[in-house]
């Protein structure tokens, strides 16, 4: 068939340089919904019905398109078009450019061009005259690079009305989807002590931060990798001076998981933390950001059918061992919807200044996520 539709890499990646091109940071609402404006208008071109929920603190707005066709529980298409990028990058370390077979950009990688990708294979279907069996949603998240606290119920409530979800997150390099996070948890412990002179009265002071270098060692203790769980304190302040003793100190901490069992574990342990020297103060808040995502039957079922897909073109397709890498596939997965994450264009340097996707990744990455929406019943 000479006219058969085919799917063309360079259009492909015209199309991801456009929405790399309007930088997006999490925290600017205007930049993100500059994004959000573009996914619209391309979305209702295809003919998709639109929602586009207000964003609020701060963040951008959620776009939600439904393809008006199919009837029951469908497929989510989960995307961000947030990047952790500031304005300006594009025009400093991440100019947008291709080097053989990478090509760079802020967020290109993580994630606007699996974003880009699962529009363009909806676009794919439909101008060879196909339709997915089922109906499809694709939910547009605005904030999902800081744990997307304003879109999570509605990505959990989407998620309940589906069958499939598919996550358009970066690729791993090599073929590689995910069928696995681990969970994450975010504490932030404060610890109160008694301010006094240093050389006055020294005495008389009880440092809180000598009672968190304690409790700092303490939790980092708890990072075990045989058992897969791993405890970062990133974030310490505290203190008013250096003749001064402490009297308070904030530190926060990361921490990941691969199940639920050691999520509640290890929550528990970090609320009931106690003091380890006399008369100071500890205060532990927080809990599990993002529930473990494990592998099961479902998501193993979905993963075959990917596999047979990519076998089509003669490839091979492998899911990663457990990621430490937290997505809005942990909310999906955690619900028991059978969930495919990693689906975006394979590449490197999520986050860092070296950020880039591969092109030859980009034919291979649509045809499996066209074929997914085609094929799933
Ligand atoms: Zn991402």
């Amino acid at each position: 068939m000479k006219n058969e539709p085919k799917i063309d890499p360079k259009e492909v990646l015209a199309g991801i340089v456009e929405w790399v091109t309007i930088e997006s940071p999490s925290h600017d609402a205007k930049a993100v919904n500059v994004v959000v404006d573009k996914v619209e208008g391309q979305f209702r071109d295809l003919g998709l019905k639109l929602e586009r929920i207000p964003g609020r603190d701060g963040f951008g707005d959620i776009l939600e398109c439904k393809t008006p066709w199919g009837e029951g529980k469908g497929i989510l298409v989960l995307a961000h078009l947030d990047t952790v990028h500031p304005i300006g990058m594009i025009e400093k370390d991440l100019k947008i450019r291709q080097e053989g077979d990478s090509v760079f950009g802020p967020g290109i990688y993580d994630m606007k061009a699996g974003g880009y990708i699962a529009y363009y294979a909806l676009r794919h279907l439909i101008r060879q005259g196909k339709k997915p069996k089922l109906p499809v949603t694709f939910l547009f998240i605005p904030e999902e690079e800081v744990g997307s606290p304003t879109s999570r119920s509605r990505i959990e409530a989407a998620a309940k009305g589906h069958k499939y979800c598919l996550v358009m997150e970066p690729g791993r390099d090599g073929d590689k989807v995910v069928t696995s996070r681990k969970g994450v948890g975010r504490f932030v412990m404060t610890v109160k002590g008694r301010a006094s002179h240093a050389g006055v009265r020294h005495e008389d002071g009880r440092s809180a931060i000598l009672e968190m270098a304690r409790q700092i060692v303490r939790i980092e203790g708890r990072t075990d990798y045989n058992r897969g769980i791993t405890v970062n304190v990133g974030l310490i302040n505290g203190g008013t001076g250096v003749n001064v003793i402490s009297a308070e100190c904030t530190a926060e901490i990361d921490l990941r998981v691969p199940n639920q069992q050691l999520a509640e574990e290890m929550t528990h342990w970090f609320l009931n933390l106690e003091p380890i020297g006399p008369d100071v103060e500890v205060k532990v808040e927080g809990g599990m950001n993002r529930p473990p995502y494990q592998k099961d039957a479902g998501i193993a079922q979905l993963f075959d059918k990917a596999q047979a897909i990519y076998r089509e073109i003669g490839k091979d397709l492998k899911d990663v061992p457990l990621t430490g890498g937290g997505s809005d596939g942990n909310f999906t997965a955690a619900l028991g919807i059978p969930t495919l994450d990693g689906l975006g264009a394979d590449g490197k340097g999520a986050h860092a200044a070296y950020e880039q996707i591969y092109y030859s990744s980009l034919v291979p990455r649509t045809y499996l996520c066209a074929r997914l929406l085609e094929t799933l019943d």
